[in-house]
């Protein structure tokens, strides 16, 4: 058996390539030369599998797409609370490109736009002898898991008429946003922007932030999760230009596109998915881009705020067991966040004080989040005050030591069967 995904994509792409509409951007002049008709697409899993399909091997500049990933990357360095001060988390509703700042703060409105891009730029901290583009440029290819390169003909195309850009360098200088030369840091955010990348490197630097900055395959921790939900937050507010609310409702994937043509969109926890098609409409988002985006998330249900109910099925089974039948055993499955925990508490609520024996089996559960672990060693507790001896199974050892921390005791490490033997 074939898994139908590749398929399902290559439809899409055949449905999507009629669509002609928009013009290929023109103000960076070698942009105008990219071939209309290339498409790509490709979608990545948080658990790291990547599909593809149409010209997903043709490399494009990474343009717009790389504000997220600087941002990110000050973040680890500098701490989400002083990059805040330098730069907001504000839509602008205004043009990408459009010199203004926030009038109570005078700082750059969020870093999705050029003035906010421009300051995130020169925030990036190196070391001797690489420049701010460079290291940028490493760590995209640490995400991307292979080596990127800079397109020079972009750059110098575009520092050709970068007079727009460099009007926010000295605007920016002038109320000190800036603080060096403003003419290096433009010239560095424009070589950020000219990094090469394909629709496979950016499904793959996508794949990181779905999985909460979490190698897929190796587990490496490669970004903080309270910056991967910093940036995504930023992306779903402020990613697709003056845009962004119609983005929101129709798509509802956190997103950023970029003027080359390219989009990268990341649902948290489920997939990475990059498309590549260089005619943009009037606000610089790629036209079949977006038709891409629209259908696959109306077909996957992979809008935002469709939320899946699953507390409901937390509680896989609950039965006795023992030989006097008097060990109560509940086998839980999927995932214990608030919701379920919650689920889960209000039914444990229903045990009348006792001394029988509670035995929580974690083993079909993929995940707990640290809400749902706290929630589990409170309810855990409030049985014991009710005369329960209780025990947790976690054959797999989905607990982490953290969340475990002075609740050893009661955890076993059997498996179920084996652990109930006992009883028999
Ligand atoms: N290098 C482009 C600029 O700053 C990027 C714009 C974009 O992709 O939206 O004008």
């Amino acid at each position: 058996m074939q898994t139908p995904v590749p398929d399902y994509l290559k439809h899409v792409l055949s449905q999507c390539q009629r669509n002609v509409g928009g013009q290929l951007a023109d103000y960076i002049p070698e942009l105008a030369q990219a071939d209309p008709n290339k498409l790509a697409l490709a979608l990545s899993t948080a658990d790291g599998m990547i599909y593809s399909s149409g010209d997903d091997g043709h490399e494009f500049t990474i343009q717009s797409m790389s504000k997220p990933f600087a941002y990110a990357l000050v973040l680890e360095q500098l701490g989400i609370e002083e990059v805040l001060q330098k730069v907001g988390v504000e839509p602008s509703g205004e043009a990408f490109n459009q010199i203004s700042l926030d009038k109570e703060l005078n700082i750059p409105k969020n870093p999705m736009i050029n003035s906010g891009a421009i300051t995130t730029h020169s925030l990036i901290q190196t070391t001797a002898g690489i420049s701010r583009a460079e290291q940028l440029r490493r760590f995209l290819s640490e995400l991307a898991g292979r080596e990127l390169s800079f397109d020079e003909q972009v750059y110098t195309s575009e520092m050709k008429t970068a007079f727009r850009n460099l009007s926010i360098g000295y605007m920016l200088r002038t109320v000190g946003a800036l603080d060096t030369d403003p003419v290096e840091i433009v010239n560095g955010y424009i070589q950020q922007c000219a990094i090469k990348v394909t629709v496979k490197d950016l499904a793959n630097i996508a794949r990181v932030l779905a999985n909460g900055g979490l190698h897929p395959k190796t587990g490496e921790c490669l970004l903080d999760r309270a910056v991967v939900r910093q940036v995504l937050s930023v992306m779903l507010s402020c990613g697709m230009y003056d845009a962004a609310g119609d983005w929101l409702t129709t798509v509802g994937i956190p997103a950023k596109s970029g003027v080359s043509g390219g989009i990268i969109g990341v649902l948290p926890g489920q997939v990475g998915i990059a498309v590549f098609s260089p005619r943009v409409d009037e606000h610089g988002n790629s036209v079949r881009g977006i038709d891409i985006f629209e259908r696959l998330s109306a077909d996957m249900g992979l809008h935002l705020m469709e939320g899946t109910p699953s507390a409901q099925t937390i509680i896989q089974s609950c039965y006795w067991a023992g030989k006097n039948d008097d060990v109560r055993v509940y086998e839980l499955r999927g995932v214990l966040q608030f919701t379920e925990s919650e689920m889960l508490l209000r039914n444990l609520q229903e045990e009348p004080p006792g001394d029988t024996t509670i035995v929580l089996d974690l083993t079909n559960l993929t995940l707990i989040h640290d809400v749902g672990a706290r929630m589990l060693f409170e309810g855990v507790e409030r049985l014991q005050q009710d005369g329960h001896r209780v025990v947790v199974v976690d054959s797999e050892g989905i607990l982490s030591e953290a969340q475990m921390k002075g609740n050893k005791r009661v955890v076993v490490k059997e498996k179920l069967t084996k652990y109930l033997e006992k009883f028999q």
